[in-house]
């Protein structure tokens, strides 16, 4: 149940029909892990946390360094030097404290993060390398847990939904398994704070979405974001009936 504290703090969102009280104690309820706490896991898990999802499993390996303080949010000038995992549970505490914060330090190989997917019901992937997101795929199309997945660099930003329990969902094997974008990372192309933010705030609110249960989730769909124009586009993404990974999964 909820109490009067609870009722207080999530008020605005309880008052919206789609989330009411049970969509609350649904979020209450709810397990999410967010693998990395950069740009995009700095609005993921501020947004998160202050919606009151009862765990919340963070993983980095990271410590804070000066150049993230542009773009990750969550971090601060006093935790330069600190474990972004442990940056992030003094700040996200301070925003809400009746939240179970689980702290992942160390790099995730394959059986653990099997383990971590494992432990929670949705998976945000806020990680910025190709290994990672591959890995991250894996582990939640073997579990069957939804992964909502963002990307952004330079002036573009890209988003969806994977959702391994719905039998027409691409994952993102599918999708970039052929290995067609080279590898880069903010620390080398550049990046600008807002557009991750938005990247960011938009995963946020697709795991909201999927964990109450309303609206349509961008399953089968990729939402990529022209910063320089300010225009959004989308593009319709099919499963891959050969795909390696959720390829058998669904049979
Ligand atoms: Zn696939």
């Amino acid at each position: 149940m909820l109490n009067d504290q609870e009722l207080l703090r999530y008020s605005r969102q309880i008052l919206l029909q789609h989330v009411d009280i049970d969509g609350q104690l649904r979020l209450k309820e709810s397990r999410v892990l967010i693998v990395g706490l950069g740009g995009l896991g700095s609005p993921v898990a501020l947004y998160l946390a202050a919606a009151g999802i009862g765990e919340l499993h963070l993983a980095d390996f990271d410590t804070v360094d000066l150049t993230n303080l542009q773009r990750q949010i969550v971090h601060d000038t006093d935790s330069v030097g600190l474990s972004k995992v442990d940056s992030a549970i003094r700040r996200l505490t301070a925003i809400n404290p009746q939240i179970q914060l689980i702290a992942h330090r160390t790099t995730l190989d394959e059986d653990s993060l099997a383990a971590a997917v494992m432990a929670v019901d949705l998976v945000l992937d806020c990680s910025d390398n190709f290994s990672t997101r591959e890995a991250v795929n894996a582990a939640c199309v073997a579990a069957r847990k939804p992964l909502v997945s963002g990307a952004a660099i330079r002036l573009e930003g890209q988003l969806s939904v994977f959702d391994p329990r719905r039998p027409e969902s691409p994952c993102y094997h599918c999708l970039y398994g052929h290995g067609s974008e080279a590898e880069l990372t903010c620390s080398e192309a550049g990046v600008l704070g807002p557009l991750v933010g938005l990247v960011g705030s938009l995963q946020a609110l697709e795991a909201l979405k999927l964990l109450v249960g309303f609206g349509e989730p961008l399953v089968g769909r990729l939402l990529l974001i022209d910063a320089l124009g300010t225009r959004f586009r989308e593009l319709r993404v099919k499963r891959d009936p050969g795909c390696s990974v959720c390829g058998s999964s669904h049979a």
